[in-house]
C-alpha cells in the first residue's frame, strides 16, 4: 500500500489514524456484529456514537449549553438558502462577498429578500479581506454573513467583522476545527465535513438556541426548518449515520492531538514552511495579500500556464495530488488542512525547490 500526499481543497486528507480505525470496525462495530453502515440510527449502539460526537465537538470548541448542534445534509451550499429561509425575519440581510462561496450565498438569499452586499474584495479577484471595521449595515438586516475561510482564493478573516449589533453567521467550512474559535461571537456557524473534518455528506451547524424561529418564513418545507432538526436533537429523519461516526472519530483524534491550540500551531508551522518558501521564490508567488492568508489553501502561481500545468504533472508523478487550483483562478493550490502532516508539505516544498532549480 502506498499513500499519496493529498493536497485536494475536498474531498480532502483524513488522518490515517482514523481511516485505519474505521477500517478495523468495518465488519464488526464493537462486537455488535454489524457495520456501522448498517446500524439503525435509533439504536442504543448508534446513539451513544452521535451524542459523543456531539461532546467531543463541544468539548473542543468551548460551545456553551444554549448553542444547538445539528448534524444535516445537503452540503454547505444547502445552508445558503436554509439561512435565510429561517433568519429573513425582516426581508434583509447584510453580505459581506470575499469569494465564490460568499456570493453564492448571498445570491442565494436575494431568492427570499433583500440581500445587501456590504463589502466585497472582488475587484481584486477576492485576493485580501475588505475592511470590515466600519461597515454601512442596514439598521433592520437581520444578520450579517460571512464566509470566514476563502477556500478557493486563499484568504481569511483575521478578524471579524464589526456587525454593529447585528448577529453574525458564518460558513467555517474549509476552516473547521483549525484553531480556537470565539464562538459566542456567533449566532451561527456551520461548515460542510469534507474539508476538515471528516468525508462528505454531513454538515455541522452550531445555532444559538435563542436564533432558531419557531416558524421559519412561509412555505419553508419542514426538513428545511432548523427547528425541525433541532426538536430532534438531528434524528428527525434518518441522519448521515456513518459520516457522523467518521466526524466523531476525527474530533477524538484532534483531542489526541492536543485540541485546537494544537491544532492551530500545527497548522501555522505547515503553513509557514510554504509562504516562506513562496516569499523566497523566484518562480513561485503567492496571490494573496500576507495579512489575509490562509492557513488551509494556500494558491500559488508561476505566471505561466504551461508552466503551471508541467508543475501540476511532476508533482502528481511525485506522489503530491491535487494541487491544481480552482477552475475559475488556475495556477496551483495546496490545501493543507488539519490531517496534513508538516512532512507532506516540507516534501512538497523540497519538491518545489527542485522543479524551481530545473526550469530557470
Ligand atoms: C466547499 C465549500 C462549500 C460548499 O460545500 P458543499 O458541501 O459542496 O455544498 C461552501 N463553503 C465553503 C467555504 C466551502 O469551502
Amino acid at each position: 500500500m502506498s499513500r499519496v500526499y493529498n493536497f485536494s481543497a475536498g474531498p480532502a486528507v483524513l488522518p490515517e489514524d482514523v481511516l485505519k480505525e474505521a477500517a478495523t470496525e468495518m465488519l464488526d462495530y464493537k462486537g455488535t456484529g454489524e457495520s456501522v453502515m448498517e446500524m439503525s440510527h435509533r439504536s442504543k449502539e448508534y446513539d451513544a456514537i452521535i451524542k459523543e460526537a456531539e461532546a467531543d465537538f463541544r468539548e473542543l470548541l468551548g460551545l456553551p449549553d444554549n448553542y444547538k448542534v445539528l448534524f444535516l445534509q445537503g452540503g454547505a451550499s444547502t445552508q445558503f438558502a436554509m439561512i435565510p429561509m429561517n433568519f429573513m425575519k425582516n426581508k434583509k440581510a447584510a453580505y459581506i462577498v470575499t469569494g465564490q462561496w460568499a456570493k453564492k450565498a448571498y445570491k442565494e438569499a436575494a431568492l427570499f429578500g433583500e440581500a445587501v452586499s456590504v463589502a466585497s474584495s472582488e475587484d481584486k479577484t477576492f485576493s485580501y479581506i475588505p475592511d470590515c471595521s466600519d461597515l454601512d449595515i442596514p439598521e433592520d438586516a437581520d444578520y450579517v454573513y460571512i464566509c470566514e475561510n476563502n477556500t478557493i482564493y486563499g484568504t481569511k478573516f483575521k478578524e471579524l467583522p464589526n456587525t454593529k449589533g447585528h448577529e453574525l453567521i458564518s460558513d467555517v467550512s474549509s476552516c473547521f476545527l483549525s484553531e480556537p474559535m470565539d464562538v459566542e461571537k456567533y449566532a451561527m456557524f456551520y461548515g460542510g465535513a469534507q474539508k476538515n473534518i471528516g468525508p462528505a455528506g454531513v454538515t455541522i451547524c452550531a445555532i444559538r438556541e435563542d436564533m432558531i424561529p419557531e416558524e421559519a418564513l412561509p412555505g419553508v418545507p419542514t426538513m428545511l426548518q432548523y427547528k425541525t432538526h433541532a426538536d430532534a436533537d438531528s434524528l428527525y429523519n434518518t441522519p448521515p449515520c456513518y459520516n457522523i461516526y467518521m466526524c466523531g472519530k476525527v474530533f477524538k483524534w484532534i483531542k489526541n492531538m492536543g485540541g485546537l491550540e494544537a491544532m492551530k500551531a500545527h497548522n501555522e508551522k505547515k503553513a509557514a514552511i510554504l509562504y516562506d518558501f513562496l516569499d523566497a521564490s523566484k518562480l513561485f508567488k503567492g496571490t494573496v495579500v500576507p495579512e489575509a492568508r490562509s492557513l488551509m489553501n494556500v494558491p500559488f502561481v508561476t505566471g505561466d500556464d504551461e508552466l503551471n500545468a508541467k508543475f501540476i504533472a511532476e508533482a502528481k508523478d511525485a506522489g503530491f495530488i491535487n494541487l491544481k487550483g480552482h477552475r475559475s483562478v488556475g495556477g496551483m493550490r495546496a490545501s493543507i488542512y488539519n490531517a496534513m502532516p508538516v512532512e507532506g508539505v516540507q516534501k512538497l516544498v523540497d519538491f518545489m525547490d527542485a522543479f524551481e532549480k530545473a526550469n530557470s
